[in-house]
């Protein structure tokens, strides 16, 4: 089969589904399948489904009342069918010239006219022709590029191709897989005695094959990323300790023995000859940022640089300020690095890290721009990870002689996922929370009620307490969005006359933003409006309560990590989502799942039965390949299956493993760099 024959235009569309080279034909499966083998007599041909019938045309008219339209009638002895044309070129009438013989294939409604196919699909027929031999495969497709030729070359790429088994019997036996040649071309062709519903439901033998490779091929690309990167250096961190001990020791806290445990993980592998590439998670709240900063102090300590990084200018700002709040006292020097530097303070914070002169650097994305660069820096830290792109990421690395990495989320990873996506990371998990908070309560309001619950914000105020108003998400529109909360920030300044409202959005200037923050902070503003730009990280212990309004538009993860901003001091807090009714079943079921849960693993976990891992926060842009054939979820035990397989071949059967790889994920190279 020679791909580069074919006009550019059909690469092209070839390109628009996925299809690149021979191979991809193979691994184009069907959407679903018509079922033309068996031949229907009309009478007995079950209404609503696709069917096969064969009869003779006995009228063919073009009405035009009420709108033009062909109208034919075939028989075949058992009944008669109306076959009904809204558009149609002459070849179509022609097809239905009184006398000649048809197969329809098509849905049989009942119609005005009687039983009816509309459009249905058309086949002169010579009596006594063969049915087919196997389902017909309907195949994902785009514009332009009709069945018959996906069908075309699919067939030729099954004779033409090299479908021999990447795995041997050894492996597949036990797990009750069939080979890899016989499940494509069942799948692509299936006989009429496979039971349908395994088909549809991806649960046949051949699915299950596929999806198994598919899944395997993952799992050994993530692993040998990983043992690629076992092969880089990195400096062994490994010092006495005194900086962190100093530091614990003027905390006004303990470590909660979560904290203690991932510390204690973080450390063993700063001591490695090879770059840490640990995944930190923990639920909102949980005490990552302490964990970090005494992280960075062991790399301080043995005399390399730190670099942390923040999604937002607001939340580098923070962690600014609160690291240094910690650290200066040691007698370190830590820089400020954002987009929104003047550019005269700028020049002296690279200068700074240019020279090792500053130990920590803390700034947004800007931290991985050309002219940024470090004279030894031997730790990144990456706070929200799945906010940034691997690209962002890869770029930060390179400024260091593969340093170490931290990343850290607070959204957290459901187990399958965590070990289909990040199987190259290790995973660190802080699964407690601080002592000392107190839970927060989540109530539902209907909007309608909006008023007792301003009435609620001044009593809040009242008892010393501050409060976020957070408006609503206005996907497509953000200066829609902005001007709701503008709108909002006028509508409670004029009921809370007494009380200092201020307002926070994306459209801000970052000092602005930064200011109003500051402000909120110190307790000068009381009810903080904002747009969802403090969802992430924002840090204010006296605020306890927090308003959602329209939360049933926000998904829940978002939920989640906004409520997270209150709960953190000693006051009991509350959340109000307040929600427009009336409420559809799925908006419903979506806010019950975060009225009733606070574990952000088990909401995270709900989150992704409901919207599928593709739409999990930041999986998209993660650059990480989606899966085609498998779902997590549904696929759980297939994914232990690969996750076991994908160990065992790469220590004893590399050139399996390799063979595997070859046929699945050609272009890996691309995966292995990250
Ligand atoms: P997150 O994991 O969401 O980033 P933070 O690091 O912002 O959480 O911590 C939330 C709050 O809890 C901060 O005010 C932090 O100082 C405080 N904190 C962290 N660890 C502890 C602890 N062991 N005991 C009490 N408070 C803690
Ligand atoms: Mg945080």
């Amino acid at each position: 089969m020679n791909f580069s024959a074919f006009s550019p235009k059909l690469q092209s569309q070839l390109a628009k589904i996925g299809i690149g080279q021979p191979f991809d034909f193979v691994l184009h499966l069907p959407l679903r399948y018509e079922d033309e083998t068996h031949l229907y007599p009309i009478t007995d041909a079950p209404v609503g489904a696709q069917v096969l019938v064969e009869g003779e045309v006995q009228s063919c008219e073009v009405q035009y009342k009420p709108r033009k339209q062909l109208i034919a009638r075939v028989a075949d002895g058992s009944g008669t069918l109306v076959v009904r044309l809204l558009n149609f070129y002459p070849s179509a009438a022609k097809q239905l010239t009184v006398g000649k013989r048809v197969r329809l294939f098509g849905e049989i409604r009942r119609g005005f006219w009687g039983d009816e196919m509309v459009h249905p699909k058309i086949r002169v027929a010579s009596e006594n022709a063969e049915l087919n031999e196997s389902l017909t495969p309907v195949y994902p497709t785009t514009a332009g590029l009709p069945q018959f030729l996906l069908i075309k070359h699919i067939a030729l790429a099954l004779k033409t191709c090299d479908l021999a088994d990447t795995l041997p019997n050894s492996i597949l036996d036990p797990l009750n897989l069939p080979d890899f040649s016989s499940s494509v071309r069942l799948l692509h062709n299936p006989p009429p005695d496979v039971p349908q519903h395994q088909l549809r439901e991806r649960t046949h033998p051949g699915w299950q094959r596929l999806k198994f490779d598919e899944l395997l091929a993952q799992q050994l690309s993530l692993r040998m990323a990983r043992a690629a990167r076992r092969e880089q250096n990195a400096p062994i961190i490994r010092p006495q300790g005194e900086l962190a001990t100093k530091l614990l020791a003027a905390l006004p806290f303990e470590l909660t023995t979560a904290q203690q445990k991932v510390l204690a993980e973080i450390n063993r592998d700063l001591a490695q000859p090879h770059p840490m590439q640990r995944l930190l998670q923990g639920d909102v709240g949980s005490g990552k940022t302490i964990v970090a900063a005494l992280a960075a102090c062991q790399a301080i300590e043995a005399g390399w640089q730190v670099v942390l990084m923040a999604p937002t200018e607001i939340l580098a700002e923070q962690h600014f300020r609160k690291l240094a709040d910690w650290l200066y006292p040691l007698g370190l020097h830590i820089a400020w690095l954002t987009g929104s530097l003047k550019s005269k303070e700028k020049k002296a914070a690279l200068a700074d890290a240019q020279a090792g002169k500053s130990h920590l650097i803390v700034g947004t994305h800007a931290l991985f721009q050309q002219d940024v660069a470090f004279e030894r820096l031997a730790l990144v830290i990456v706070d929200e990870q799945h906010r940034f792109g691997v690209a962002q990421r890869l770029a930060l690395r390179g400024k260091g002689n593969s340093p170490h990495q931290l990343m850290m989320s607070a959204t957290p990873i459901p187990r399958t996922l965590a070990m289909s996506f990040y199987a190259d990371l290790d995973i660190s998990v802080i699964d407690e929370l601080p002592p000392g908070r107190t839970p927060i309560t989540t109530k539902l309001i209907s909007d309608a009620r909006r008023d007792e619950v301003v009435a609620r914000i001044a009593g809040k105020v009242q008892e010393g307490r501050q409060v976020y108003w957070v408006c609503p998400l206005i996907e497509e529109s953000e200066a829609l969005q902005l001007q709701t909360a503008v709108d909002t920030h006028a509508q409670l300044t004029e009921e809370l006359p007494d009380i200092k409202v201020g307002l926070v959005h994306g459209r801000l200037k970052p000092a602005e933003k930064a200011e109003v923050m500051a402000a909120f902070q110190r307790n000068e503003i009381q009810v903080l409006v904002a747009t969802t730009v403090i969802e992430v990280g924002v840090d204010v212990p006296n605020a306890s309560l927090m308003v959602i309004e329209h939360a049933e538009r926000m998904g829940l993860s978002q939920l989640h990590q906004l409520r997270g901003r209150v709960g953190r001091g000693i006051h009991e807090s509350l959340c109000v989502l307040l929600y427009a009714g009336p409420l559809g079943a799925t908006a419903k079921a979506r806010l019950k799942v975060i009225y009733e849960n606070i574990d952000g693993f088990e909401i995270a976990r709900q989150d992704l039965q409901i919207r599928g891992p593709g739409e999990l926060v930041g999986m998209r842009q993660s650059g990480v390949a989606m899966l085609r054939f498998a779902d997590l979820e549904a696929d759980a035990d297939l994914l232990d299956a690969a996750r076991e397989t994908a160990c065992q071949l790469l220590s004893t059967q590399p050139d399996i493993a390799i063979r595997h790889l070859d046929r699945w994920l050609p272009g890996r190279e691309l995966l292995l760099k990250v």
